[in-house]
């Protein structure tokens, strides 16, 4: 990857982090105004009582899953300052520009990510 190539998925990766923050910052001050009480009273009110759990998980997942990519943008900024971003974080190699414009905040090649989530993924499936 070259220079420019580099600069782009920085502007891509800042620009989504920027947006990530804003919204992350929205559905805080959402939270904030429902708060689970104020939310189960309007769900007593609609009798309806699964929904405040449901306004708050939500909610919260939301809020996880845009925290979750905040940290990967971060990890991908620090490895474009270090030089080492594009280049698998497992084996070392380059990753394909390809698969870097479908997910700039790729970490891993194909083959390391596919092994890394056989690995990995039993830690956040949960158990039946
Ligand atoms: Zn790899």
């Amino acid at each position: 990857m070259n220079q420019q190539q580099m600069l782009d998925f920085k502007l891509r990766l800042l620009e989504r982090a920027h947006q990530l923050r804003d919204e992350l910052q929205r559905t805080r001050a959402k939270s904030v105004e429902e708060t689970p009480g104020q939310v189960a009273q309007r769900a007593r009110d609609s009798e309806d009582d699964s929904f405040a759990t449901l306004v708050v998980d939500t909610n919260l997942s939301e809020m996880e899953r845009d925290a979750e990519e905040l940290r990967l943008i971060d990890s991908a900024l620090q490895r474009i300052n270090a030089g080492t971003y594009g280049n698998c974080v497992s084996c070392d190699q380059p990753i394909p520009i390809a698969r870097l414009k479908a997910e700039p905040t790729a970490e891993r090649c194909v083959q390391c990510q596919e092994l890394f989530e056989k690995t990995h993924v039993s830690v956040r499936t949960p158990s039946l």
